[in-house]
């Protein structure tokens, strides 16, 4: 199952289940889609991994497969942003 980060890993902005900024990689690498799309430029240096809009898990089925709650930020910050 797709794990649905609270946050982008880049700036730590945070990203809920619903949103449609959410970009993701095929690692489950999240990012919001202002770093996905500037800082990044589409990838992610750690994996090298495509980044695409994270799919919306419908509220219905959220509350049987709840989105993850474990934030997860790269140490030292967004490496193409600073
Ligand atoms: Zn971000
Ligand atoms: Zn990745």
């Amino acid at each position: 199952m797709l794990q649905l980060r609270p946050n982008c890993e880049c700036c730590d902005a945070d990203l809920a289940p619903e949103s449609t900024d959410a970009m993701i990689c095929s690692f489950e690498c999240t990012f919001c889609r202002a770093c996905a799309e500037t800082a990044l430029a589409g990838r992610w240096p750690n994996c090298g991994g495509e980044l695409v809009r994270r799919p919306i898990r419908p509220a219905d089925r959220l509350a049987r497969f709840p989105a993850s709650t474990e934030r997860k930020v790269k140490a030292g910050g967004c490496p193409a942003a600073a």
